[in-house]
C-alpha cells in the first residue's frame, strides 16, 4: 500500500508528508496528535477557564471596530452565565457586517484574560450554528508549511480505517504479559484511541495527555530513545581508541605552574577522565560543573594525556569569543606545543594553511564547529573536547561522526557543560554518556550579591555604576530582549548602547552582539579583558564561559524574561575575581507573582543544580536544555516537561527488553526513529 493510493494525497502533499517523516500509510499512524480540540460540548462562559481551550455559544451584544493605528474588531458575546469578547486583529469588513447584534455565535479558541475580562483572540466561529456538536474529540496534528490540517486529518482517518480492516500491520513489540500487568492497552488499541477517540473516552485525561493509550505510546517512545542511546553507547564501546598512559611527572609540572591548587572535585574528575583515557575503548564522558568551577583546567589535563603520547587534542567551543579565550589561556599552559585556531569565518589561503597545519604539526586545535567539517583531516586525533555544550544532540551527532571515522581508532570524547541538569533529565538527555560532576567551587569565591531593581530606577543605578567603575572595576550590561531575529537583538543592544553613552559620556563603553564580525567581536572582548573598556554592553552572547575576573558588576535588563538557568549562567560572568561582585536584575513593572518568585530564587540561591531543579519545576526542561534543544529532542508524544515520571519506568523496561526480548529492540528504535535522520544530520 502506497501513500498516493490514499484519497486526497497528491504529488505535492507526498513531498510535504516526507518532511513529517511520513513515507507510507503506516507512518501516518505514528504521526501522533499534538493536542485535541473539544467541540463535543458548549462550555458556559462562566466556566471557561483562562488558558484553556473552550467552545462557547451566545448572543452577540455588540460588535465594533476600535479606533487607533491598528483597528481591532471586537465582538461582545453573552450567554446566561457571563460575557466574553472575541477579538480579531485581522478581519474583513464583510466579517464585521455578518456579526450583528442579537445573532447567535458559536466560537472556539483559547480563553485569555485581558483588561476587559475573558477574551478569545481569533476564534474559530460559526454564525447561527446549525451543525450538531462533534461526537468525539478532534485530533490536531503537527504540520509543515504547505500541508493543511484537514489534509493530514483525512489521510489519518483513512489509515485508521486500513488498520481496522487489518490492511496495515501493527505488530506489538511490547510483551503482552507486561502490558497486562501495567494495565496498558495494546499498540493497535492505543493508536486507534489517540487518532480517533471513541465518544465514551474520558475526554479530560486525553486532553491532558494522561490517557493509558497515551501513556503506553509515550513509554514505547521513551523506550525507543533509551534503546537508541544504548545502541550508541555499545557502538562506541565496540570501537577502539588509543590508550594514553599518564605521564605523572609532566602532570605534576603542569599543576605546579598553575597559580592555584586544584579543588578535590577537580582532582577527582581528572582522575575519572584519565582512567578512561587509558582504556582501549573511547571515553564518552560528560563533565558537569557549575559556572566558575574550573572546567578549563580539567580540559587542559585531559589534553595533556594526549600530548605526552605524541597525539593531537581538539577543543570545540560554541562561540568564537569562547574559542579565542580558550586558545589564549591554553597557550599559557602549553607553551611548548603548536596550536591551530580554526573558526567558520576563516576562508581561502588562511584556512588552507591552518588545515595543512592540522594535518601535520599542530598538537592542539581550538575552534568552533568548523573543526568538525569533513575537510578537516587530523594527523592523530586522540581527544575531542566539546566545551559548554548546551545543545542537546550535539554529542550524539559527533558520536555518529566518529562512527564514520576511517582507520582503526577513534578519539576519546569529553563533553563539558555548565548547565547543571537535574539527574532525572540528564538520565534521558545523556543516557549514552558517563557522568562526572565538579561539585565544588574553588575556595574563597564570594557569593555574588544579587538585587532586584525596577527599570524606572535608572538614576540610582547610574550612580552605582559610576561608583563601581571609579574604583577601577568593570561591568557588564546585558540586554535580554528576546527579539525574533539576531538582527533585531543587535539593534536593541545598539539602542541601549547609545542610551548608556548618554548617561555616561565620560566612560569607555563597548558593545558586543552576535551580528558583529568575528574580528570586531574579538577586538571588543580583548579591550574589555585588558580594561580599555569599562562597561560592556552585550547581548546574551556572553552567556557562556567568558572569563574577565576584574568584572565585578553585572546589570541584566528585563531579567524577568529569562529562565533561571540562563540568568545563573549570565551571573557567573562576575564573581570570578576576589572582589565582592554584584548582579542587578532589572525588571519591568509590574512583575507577576510567578516572575517575582523566580527572581527571588536568584537572590537566595547560588547553586546551579538547585537553580536548575527550580527551573525544572517552574518552567520545564525545555527551558533548561534551551528551546532549540527541546525541539531537537524530537519526541513525538513525550513532553519532557510533564513526563519525567515515566523516565524511570521506561528505563527499567529498556533493561528488561534488552535481557528478555533482544530481537525486538532494534525494531523498536527503527519504528520511532524511522529515518534515523534526526541524529545523522550535522
Ligand atoms: P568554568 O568551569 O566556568 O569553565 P573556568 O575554567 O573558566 O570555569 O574557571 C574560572 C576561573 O577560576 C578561572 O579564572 C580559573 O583560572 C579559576 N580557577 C580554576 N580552578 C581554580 C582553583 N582550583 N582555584 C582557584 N581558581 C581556579
Ligand atoms: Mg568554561
Amino acid at each position: 500500500m502506497k501513500l498516493e493510493q490514499l484519497k486526497g494525497i497528491g504529488k505535492v502533499s507526498i513531498e510535504k508528508f516526507k518532511q513529517l517523516g511520513v513515507f507510507e500509510p503506516v507512518d501516518l499512524l505514528f504521526h501522533l496528535p499534538l493536542r485535541y480540540e473539544d467541540k463535543t460540548r458548549i462550555t458556559p462562559i462562566a466556566d471557561a477557564k483562562a488558558f484553556h481551550y473552550a467552545q462557547i455559544e451566545g448572543v452577540i451584544k455588540a460588535s465594533y471596530v476600535t479606533q487607533g493605528k491598528r483597528p481591532i474588531l471586537v465582538v461582545e458575546v453573552a450567554d446566561d452565565t457571563g460575557t466574553i469578547q472575541l477579538k480579531f486583529f485581522n478581519f474583513y469588513y464583510s466579517q464585521k457586517l455578518k456579526m450583528k447584534p442579537d445573532l447567535v455565535i458559536r466560537a472556539y479558541g483559547e480563553i485569555r484574560l485581558d483588561m476587559q475580562g475573558k477574551t478569545i483572540i481569533h476564534p474559530e466561529f460559526e454564525m447561527s450554528p446549525s451543525k450538531p456538536l462533534a461526537e468525539s474529540l478532534t485530533a490536531i496534528y503537527p504540520k509543515v508549511e504547505g500541508l493543511n490540517q484537514s489534509t493530514i486529518q483525512k489521510a489519518i482517518v483513512q489509515a485508521v480505517d486500513l488498520l481496522n480492516g487489518d490492511a496495515l500491520e501493527m505488530t506489538d513489540l511490547l510483551p503482552a504479559d507486561w502490558l497486562t500487568k501495567q494495565q496498558l492497552p495494546t499498540l493497535k488499541q492505543a493508536i486507534k484511541t489517540v487518532h480517533a477517540p471513541p465518544p465514551d473516552v474520558d475526554i479530560n485525561t486525553l486532553i491532558n495527555q494522561q490517557h493509558p493509550a497515551q501513556q503506553r505510546l509515550k513509554l514505547e517512545e521513551l523506550l525507543a530513545h533509551y534503546l537508541a542511546m544504548h545502541q550508541l553507547k555499545t557502538h562506541a564501546q565496540s570501537q577502539t581508541a588509543p590508550t594514553l598512559p599518564i605521564n605523572e611527572s609532566q602532570k605534576e609540572l603542569l599543576l605546579r605552574h598553575l597559580p592555584f591548587r586544584l579543588t578535590n572535585a577537580q582532582l577527582r574528575v581528572i582522575g575519572e577522565i584519565h582512567d578512561d583515557m587509558q582504556q582501549t575503548i573511547p571515553m564518552q564522558r560528560l563533565v558537569q560543573g557549575d559556572v566558575g568551577s574550573g572546567k578549563t583546567v580539567v580540559a587542559a589535563l585531559a589534553m595533556q594525556a594526549a600530548l605526552v603520547n605524541g597525539k593531537q587534542a581538539a577543543m570545540m567551543a560554541p562561540t568564537e569569543i569562547l574559542a579565542e579565550q580558550h586558545w589564549l589561556s591554553l597557550q599559557t599552559m602549553f607553551p611548548d606545543h603548536q596550536f591551530a585556531y580554526l573558526t567558520g569565518g576563516m576562508k581561502g589561503k588562511t584556512r588552507e594553511a591552518i588545515l595543512s597545519h592540522i594535518a601535520t604539526d599542530a598538537d592542539i586545535m581550538i575552534g568552533t564547529h568548523a573543526l568538525f567539517q569533513d575537510e578537516v583531516v587530523y594527523r592523530q586525533l586522540a581527544l575531542v573536547i566539546i566545551d559548554e555544550q548546551h545543545r542537546f544532540g550535539v554529542h550524539q551527532r559527533l558520536a555518529l561522526k566518529a562512527k564514520g571515522a576511517k582507520g582503526l581508532s577513534v578519539p576519546h570524547n569529553l563533553i563539558m557543560t555548565a548547565t547543571p541538569i537535574p539527574r532525572t533529565l540528564a538520565q534521558i538527555a545523556y543516557a549514552n554518556l558517563d557522568l562526572s560532576v565538579i561539585d565544588e567551587l574553588p575556595p574563597g569565591r564570594k557569593k555574588i550579591n544579587t538585587l532586584l531593581l525596577a527599570n524606572d530606577k535608572m538614576p540610582q543605578l547610574a550612580k552605582r555604576i559610576r561608583d563601581a567603575l571609579a574604583t577601577g572595576e568593570q561591568a557588564y550590561w546585558v540586554c535580554t530582549l528576546i527579539e525574533e531575529s539576531e538582527h533585531l537583538r543587535a539593534k536593541a543592544a545598539e539602542d541601549t548602547y547609545r542610551e548608556l553613552q548618554q548617561w555616561f559620556p565620560d566612560l569607555k563603553i563597548g558593545l558586543v552582539h552576535g551580528r558583529l564580525k568575528a574580528n570586531d567581536k574579538n577586538q571588543v572582548m580583548q579591550q574589555f579583558k585588558t580594561g580599555k573598556i569599562q562597561l560592556l554592553v552585550a547581548t546574551t552572547v556572553i552567556e557562556v564561559g567568558v572569563d574577565v575576573p576584574n568584572a565585578s558588576l553585572m546589570v541584566i535588563d528585563n531579567a524577568e524574561r529569562l529562565g533561571l538557568s540562563q540568568l545563573h549562567q549570565l551571573r557567573g560572568r562576575v564573581g570570578r575575581g576576589n572582589k565582592q561582585s554584584h548582579c542587578i536584575l532589572m525588571y519591568q513593572k509590574p512583575l507577576t507573582e510567578h516572575a517575582q518568585t523566580r527572581l527571588q530564587t536568584m537572590r537566595s540561591t547560588h547553586n546551579g543544580f538547585e537553580i536548575a531543579q527550580q527551573d525544572l519545576t517552574m518552567r520545564g526542561p525545555g527551558e533548561i536544555l534551551g528551546t532549540r534543544q527541546k525541539g531537537s529532542m524530537a519526541f513525538r508524544l513525550v513532553d519532557p516537561e510533564n513526563d519525567v515520571k515515566l523516565f524511570e519506568q521506561a528505563k527499567e523496561l529498556a533493561v528488561y527488553m534488552l535481557e528478555n526480548h533482544p530481537q525486538a529492540c532494534p525494531k523498536l528504535t527503527d519504528r520511532w526513529h524511522k529515518q534515523g535522520q534526526e541524529l545523522a544530520k550535522v
